[in-house]
């Protein structure tokens, strides 16, 4: 797993393309002529020294020089054509990337600066396939002409030999005749040497792909996992995807059997990776994960996988027809399994509506159907092997709240009686789990029941009054804020039950699809968010210029609270990660609401002067709202 995560998708399939081409080309067109002319030499050279053998052992000098020679450039064409060929792999690389992003491109007008640097990737490209050519030649050129200059020379010393009467005139002319074939048959041996090159680059970066050894790999003695009927243990695991740091660190729990159980916590705090340990994608490098008894690292993975599905926030589907896809959870499934699967998963009848049915074709990565279609044709894939073990990962957060309750309810009808492991940032679920796992910068911080955990105060409870007190109408389109929720908001936390219920009708509801701008930094503060569902990257410029990631927000967390009441301009850039909706006041409704009501107004001051030290500002401010 680790390989395809370093690893882009381009420069696997360059290996089979390009590379394995340079290899096939020379196979076929250079390895037959160049036995032949090897063993031509090799003749060539035992006759000539049965001719006169001191001018054949000068032809031999002449011959190993120029190898010499041609040797002396071999090397650097051969690491030019590397770097070009690592070059090619990477422009392979941002031609699957462009075209997979091109609603991103067009939406953000990105069109001009990706031509621009590919522009500037293929003139890289070009220069160095131009050395690379160039050299190539040279290690064809040299050795060539060294030894033409080799062969007059041994003709000229022929010559002299026979005017002095030591050679026959008939041992001259045959033998310069023979060592014309000769040197016919080096030239035509060196004319495969670029293409040699060219072959042994590729054959070197296809050996390092065969060279990569899966880091997870069965024990000979790994034995076949019978139905989990127990329960999943995690003793004691440490693991970090990279030795420089810890991702989850000594992280003990036990999930029995047939219960369903919440990984919850911040972004980015291990979740995930405790799923991607339980279905083995990695092994941990201290403790250990454990079913029925057993440690994972001495069964069988596919015998592990066979007693667990899968459905992730991103589904892969396959560009074939929805039969085949949902097909896939188990490659013998009857029709009426398949149909059986996908009425599970709710998504029957809307497939019966499709143009063709089951045999319709979902396209490249499902992109003919819905986000929602989508996610259900994953459900109904991850249920056909009817395992007990479901994992969710984020199952239904990238979906509109409408969609995304309906297919909360399909995953709560087919839970009873799996073992259902559950990563979520939505807490809607929680009160109705067995058991939530609370994790924080890699460790398990709280566990236990929704009520238990609430009454603890911690974490957990935090997070779940974050994202209470919000009301969604119209799937989504309208959403409300409950007042009293307003007083976890540190500049309103002063004002009573009356004045939120004034603020609170101010806010407007905005809707964001993933990946949309929200606020610039250095652009003027003028308006505060609450985020109702969704996530928001927030970054910040470096003194280098460079775009740093200082936090990402969630459910409940809100953002330019400071300009509702300071002309201050944005310190940061937010950018949604995922479809969001927002309830957001501009600061211009606000302090008209401080100018109509003097009692709000002197409650909003005080917090001011208790927070940031300064009332004047507000005031300031208030006059450019009147303005
Ligand atoms: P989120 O809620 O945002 O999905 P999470 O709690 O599921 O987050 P994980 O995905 O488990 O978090 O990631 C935990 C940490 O491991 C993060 O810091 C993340 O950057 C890092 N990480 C995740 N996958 C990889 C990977 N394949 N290689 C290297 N680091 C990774």
């Amino acid at each position: 797993m680790s390989y395809y995560f370093r690893v882009s998708a381009g420069e696997v399939t360059s290996r089979f393309t390009t590379d394995l081409a340079s290899v096939e080309n020379t196979v076929q067109l250079t390895m037959l002529p160049a036995i032949k002319n090897f063993v031509m030499v090799i003749f060539g050279l035992v006759i000539l020294f049965a001719l006169e053998w001191k001018l054949a052992l000068f032809s031999l000098i002449g011959l190993y020089f120029s190898y010499k020679a041609g040797e002396r450039v071999e090397e650097p064409a051969f690491s030019a054509d590397a770097r070009a060929k690592d070059q090619q792999s990477e422009i392979n690389a941002v031609l699957q990337e462009t075209v997979h992003a091109q609603p991103v491109l067009k939406i953000f007008r990105l069109q001009n600066m990706v031509m621009e640097r590919f522009k500037h990737q293929i003139v890289a490209f070009f220069r160095t396939t131009a050395r690379a050519t160039y050299l190539s030649y040279l290690t064809e050129q040299v050795p060539n002409q060294s030894i033409e200059l080799f062969g007059l020379l041994t003709i000229g010393a022929g010559a002299f030999l026979t005017f002095y009467g030591y050679l026959s005139i008939g041992e001259l002319v045959a033998f310069q005749f023979l060592l014309s074939e000769l040197i016919g048959a080096v030239q035509e041996f060196t004319w495969s040497v670029p293409h040699l090159i060219r072959a042994a680059g590729g054959m070197n970066r296809i050996q390092q792909f065969l060279d990569e050894k899966p880091e997870v790999i069965d024990a000979e003695d790994a034995l076949s996992l019978d139905r989990p009927s127990r329960e999943i243990v995690f003793q004691d695991v440490t693991f970090g995807y990279n030795p420089a740091r810890t991702n989850l660190n000594q992280v003990s729990f036990t999930i029995p059997v047939s219960r369903s159980v919440l990984l919850v916590g911040p972004s980015g705090c291990g979740k995930s990776t405790v799923l991607s340990l339980l279905m083995r994608f990695y092994d941990p490098k201290s403790g250990a994960v454990m079913m029925d008894g057993r440690d994972l690292r001495q069964v069988r993975q596919d015998s592990l996988r066979r007693h667990m599905s899968v459905v992730l926030q991103e589904n892969f589907l396959f560009n074939t027809t929805i039969r085949e896809n949902i097909r896939l959870g188990k490659q013998d499934a009857t029709d009426e399994e398949v149909e059986a699967a996908a009425k599970a998963a709710q998504i029957h009848d809307i497939i019966m509506k499709l143009p063709d049915g089951y045999d319709m074709v979902v396209g490249e990565r499902g992109g003919r159907l819905s986000g929602g279609q989508r996610q259900r044709l994953a459900i109904a894939r991850a249920l056909i092997a009817d395992p007990p073990i479901l994992l969710l990962d984020e199952a239904t957060s990238a979906l509109d709240p409408a969609t995304a309750d309906s297919i909360n309810q399909v995953l709560e009808k087919v839970a009873l009686g799996r073992t259902v492991i559950s990563v979520t940032h939505r807490l809607e679920a929680a009160p109705r789990a067995d058991s939530i796992l609370v994790f924080q910068e890699g460790r398990l911080i709280e566990s236990g029941r929704h009520e238990e955990l609430l009454k603890m105060g911690g974490l957990y409870a935090q997070l779940w009054h974050k994202q209470s007190g919000f009301v969604l109408h119209d799937s989504g389109n309208r959403a409300e804020i409950e007042p009293g929720r307003l007083r976890h908001i540190p500049v309103l936390s002063g004002l009573d039950e009356e004045s939120l219920k004034s603020v609170a009708e101010l806010f407007v509801t905005e809707r964001y699809p993933e990946g949309r701008l929200i606020v610039h930094e250095g652009d003027p503060g003028d308006r505060f968010y609450i985020i109702v569902r969704g996530r928001v990257r927030v970054t910040r410029k470096d003194a280098a210029g460079t775009e740093q990631q200082l936090a990402v927000l969630e459910d409940g967390d809100f953002f330019g609270e400071i300009a509702l009441v300071r002309n201050v301009p944005r310190t940061a850039t937010i950018q949604t990660l995922s479809d969001c909706i927002f309830l957001s006041l501009a600061g211009e409704h606000f302090l008209r609401l401080l100018l109509k009501n003097e009692d709000i107004r002197e409650v909003i001051e005080e917090t001011l002067t208790e927070r940031l030290g300064s009332q004047a500002t507000i005031l300031e401010k208030t006059g450019t709202g009147n303005n």
